[in-house]
Order: structure tokens, then C-alpha cells, then sequence
């Protein structure tokens, strides 16, 4: 994907993360992003906030500069590092490649179902455990239940 296309994808990731939050996508937080997305390595808080003030577009506070950084990071843009009592950001650039499935098992016969989940990786993509898990390889989901044919069975006995 081309930079220009996922930059998009990526401010449509934060002001949906926004609404979603009840928040607005305010000029400030778009211009905060703007800057953001000029880094192609790791940066800290005060070289963003610095990187926010040389460019004169906009006059953003620290604190929004600041404030906005959980945000970003809560919406699956930047990844936190914590090394070494540092902490430093990079923006995911990378979509994830991760093997998300879903599991229905029939709780009374066993038989399964193996299904994609793609919600399931979005939602592992944004995770605040990334520090932990820099790069997850995959996610299963369990959903127990009576499959369609166990529950006829059982309505048919109790007739
Ligand atoms: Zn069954």
C-alpha cells in the first residue's frame, strides 16, 4: 500500500476511533496526526510536541499534544515502547498479520466449526499489549453452544 493511502486509512481509523469514543476529530487532533505521520521512526513526546510547534499551520498546547497520544495509541495508530524508563511511539505502518480464527464447538455432540474472524484481528490489532506482543501471530475465539441439530434433538425429547 502507498503512503498516501494508508496515511488515509489511517486518519478515517482515528476520527471513526473518535466518534466511537464519543470525541471529535478536532483540527487540532488532525493536525497533531498530521505531524505524526512524518515520522518514519520512533519519536518522543517532546520531540512531537516540538515537530507540532515548527510547523506554524496550526498552534496546538502541549497538553493536547500530549493527551492525544493514548488516543492515537488506543486507536491502533501508534505503538507505545517502554524500554529502559524511556518511552518512546512509531506509527504501525504495518497491517497485521495475524491468524485470527473462531471456534464453534457443540457442547453436547463436539463437532466444530472453523470460521475466519477478522473483527477478532482488528481488535488484537488495538490492543495497549502490543508492548508485550510486538508482533502477535494468531488469536483463537471459543464459542461454546448446541449446535442447530443437538438443539432440535433436545426440543423433540422435551415435546
Ligand atoms: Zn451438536
Amino acid at each position: 500500500m502507498d503512503k498516501e493511502k494508508h496515511d488515509a486509512r489511517l486518519r478515517f481509523a482515528f476520527a471513526s476511533f473518535l466518534s466511537a469514543n464519543g470525541l471529535r476529530f478536532t483540527p487540532e487532533r488532525s493536525h497533531i496526526l498530521k505531524v505524526v505521520l512524518t515520522f518514519s521512526r520512533t519519536f518522543g513526546s517532546v520531540e512531537l510536541w516540538e515537530a507540532c510547534k515548527a510547523d506554524d499551520s496550526m498552534r496546538v498546547s502541549r497538553a493536547t499534544v500530549f493527551n492525544s497520544l493514548p488516543l492515537l495509541e488506543r486507536a491502533g495508530i501508534l505503538r507505545r515502547i517502554a524500554f529502559d524508563r524511556t518511552v518512546s511511539y512509531e506509527v504501525i505502518r504495518q497491517k497485521l498479520q495475524l491468524r485470527a480464527r473462531q471456534h464453534l464447538v457443540c457442547s453436547e455432540c463436539g463437532k466444530v466449526r472453523r470460521l475466519q474472524a477478522p473483527l477478532l484481528a482488528e481488535w488484537v490489532g488495538c490492543q495497549p499489549y502490543r508492548d508485550f506482543f510486538p508482533a502477535p501471530e494468531s488469536a483463537v475465539l471459543t464459542v461454546n453452544g448446541l449446535c442447530g441439530k443437538c438443539r432440535r434433538k433436545k426440543s423433540k425429547k422435551s415435546k
